[in-house]
């Protein structure tokens, strides 16, 4: 490729609307461009990173066993209405209508339609485990589309879906998916990070979120520093913290003026935080729920939405209309004396192992104090509901956590019979018992994972691509076009290279050194070889590794291509 030819038309300024690095080195570089909010083209450079970025998936989901087919991205309602996440999915999902007013989906995921296929076709024991995947689009009108292609309304993924006769064969499944996983993204040359992961409205328990370590992820995650425990926040289970014994006191109520928060509640009383409880109130498809947790926690939604059975969409906070209608006001909300009719009240475990604490009185201007949670409580569900915070103890092993920021690019989840009931995907086991196949679901998101090797590899001048996913491996860049010489010899080396089997681009504009170095440094070609008067004169070719900026000198004289050919397996190895 001659970047004279090349469509590849880099920016100066970076569009105001790009927020994180990604975006911005995207569009500056020439590898997208914008049709509609999370709805982007992949120009050239970015369709080349995506092919490789798919072809190391394709390769390692091949070698499992699992096969590559294509469902329509056009779904009808009905099997969505079938599985009843017709209107569950709600307003992600983009919906269409056909001339004959037949609603059809555009394919935000394809456990309904891969389901619906398989239950037709595979009636039999014999013909189980089967694991089959795609590579497409995929659409979902994302409530905030943002950071470019990171969160996007047409995406592509590669979704894969496991059929197995039993829990058993879905544990071999779901392990061969996570080893691919991780070889995939070994192979793209990120940093990541297997979680354990909540798994969310697809449903199911038992799921892994595949995390690309990076400070602008949107994903927190927790690791212990002892052992190999690793956890989305959401999901990372806290054992209940036990308190020291003390005497129980009888409970009193006391004002508290102005103290509308738990600091100031505590400041005033002059009580330890850790003697206090906060509270959080949500509305929800189950009407009000009131949260309580220590004076120092944190309450995790996802907690509770599991812990309630609520749906997540519908959590929101609650208004003080039905805060009042509870019998409690905003500010002095506590569990003493609630009516468990009016409201749902969920409780931290730790809080339950406390004494003498104080809560919200549900009067404006007083608490109680002297509290024993389980003496004075009206609860709905003790249960673990706080977010884990750096330092807590990891449930597995007790040492200290770590939190960090990171991307999902990948999630793999059992959903065991759930579709399989709902759509009757069944087979006849050997004793021609009718079961329903056992589940996993795989997901990679690939036009992410390009977004997010950007997030995690560049610098101030911009993309540092690992070598196994760069659009291009090596560019020449010829010095001086007046320089006939040096100039037909940096043609002769672009030939030399792609003839043998390097992807190679050479920089033939007429334009000043300082221009190409830019533009390479932008689009981020893990190696430039420079070639001009000067080099030759030294009789050596200058080449130049973008991840380190380290320069190597090649004689002109020695097998320089089987030379370039060794810094790019090096730098392949050592992705
Ligand atoms: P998120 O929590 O980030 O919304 P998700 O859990 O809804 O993602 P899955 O349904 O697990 O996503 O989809 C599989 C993969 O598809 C994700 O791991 C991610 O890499 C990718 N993906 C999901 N939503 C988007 C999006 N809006 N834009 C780009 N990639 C996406
Ligand atoms: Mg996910």
């Amino acid at each position: 490729m001659r970047v004279s030819q090349m469509y590849a038309p880099t920016l100066r300024e970076v569009p105001a609307e790009a927020e994180v690095i990604s975006h911005q080195l995207m569009l500056r570089a020439g590898f997208i461009r914008k049709a509609a909010g999370g709805i982007y083209s992949y120009l050239p450079l970015a369709w080349r990173v995506l092919k490789k970025i798919e072809n190391i998936v394709r390769e390692e989901m091949d070698a499992t066993g699992a096969q590559e087919l294509l469902m329509p991205i056009v779904q009808p309602a009905e099997i969505w209405q079938e599985s009843g996440r017709w209107d569950v999915y709600g307003q992600e999902m983009f919906k269409l209508m056909d001339r004959h007013e037949r609603p059809f989906s555009l394919g935000p995921t394809h456990e309904e339609m891969v389901t619906t296929l398989i239950r037709q076709d595979v009636r039999s024991y014999r013909q189980l485990p089967l694991c089959v995947y795609q590579i497409q689009n995929k659409y979902r009108d994302e409530k905030r589309p943002r950071f470019g292609l990171l969160r996007g309304r047409e995406f592509i993924m590669k979704d894969a879906y496991s059929f197995d006769k039993n829990v058993e064969g879905l544990d071999v499944s779901y392990q061969k998916m996570y080893d691919a996983y991780s070889k995939v993204f070994t192979r793209c040359g990120l940093n990541f990070r297997p979680v354990e992961a909540d798994s969310g409205a697809i449903g199911g328990s038992g799921s892994h979120e595949f995390t690309v370590i990076a400070g602008s992820g949107e994903n927190e995650i927790v690791f212990c520093s002892k052992c190999d425990y690793a956890a989305n926040v959401e999901k990372a289970e806290l054992k209940p913290i036990a308190a020291a014994d003390e005497e129980v006191k009888p409970m009193e109520k006391v004002v508290t003026p102005e103290c509308k928060t738990i600091a100031a509640v505590c400041e005033y009383l002059k009580l330890p935080i850790d003697h206090s409880v906060k509270a959080v109130a949500y509305n929800s498809n189950k009407g009000l729920i009131l949260c309580f947790v220590r004076g120092d926690h944190e309450v995790n939604e996802i907690k509770i939405v599991n812990t309630c059975g609520v749906l997540e969409d519908s959590l929101e906070m609650a208004s003080e209309e039905q805060l009042t209608a509870a019998g409690t006001v905003g500010g002095y909300m506590g569990p003493v004396g609630i009516d468990l009719t009016k409201a749902t009240v969920v409780v931290d475990s730790t809080v339950m192992n406390m004494h003498n604490i104080c809560c919200g009185a549900n009067e404006e201007g007083y608490h109680f104090v002297n509290v024993d949670p389980k003496r004075d409580f009206n609860v709905t569900y003790v249960a673990d509901i706080r977010m884990i915070q750096e330092g807590d103890p990891c449930p597995h092993c007790g040492a200290p956590v770590v939190k960090a920021r990171g991307i999902e690019v990948g999630q793999v989840f059992k959903l065991f019979t759930k579709y399989s009931e709902a759509l009757h995907a069944t087979f006849l086991d050997e004793e021609g018992k009718e079961c329903p196949m056992v589940m996993g679901c795989y997901g990679i998101g690939v036009s992410r994972t390009m977004a997010a090797a950007i997030e995690q590899n560049h610098d101030e001048n911009g993309i540092i691509w690992p070598v196994t996913i760069a659009p291009y491996e090596v560019l020449v860049v010829p010095m001086n076009a007046k320089d006939k010489e040096s100039w037909d010899k940096a043609e002769a080396i672009y030939e030399e290279l792609k003839a043998a089997g390097v992807e190679t681009v050479i920089d033939d504009r007429n334009e000043r050194p300082g221009v190409k170095f830019k533009d390479a440094d932008l689009i981020g070609y893990p190696v430039r070889v420079v070639v001009g008067p000067k080099t030759l004169a030294n009789g050596q070719l200058e080449v130049k590794i973008r991840k380190n900026g380290e320069i190597k000198y090649l004689p002109l004289d020695s097998d320089y291509v089987a030379g370039i050919k060794n810094i790019l397996a090096e730098l392949a190895v050592n992705a």
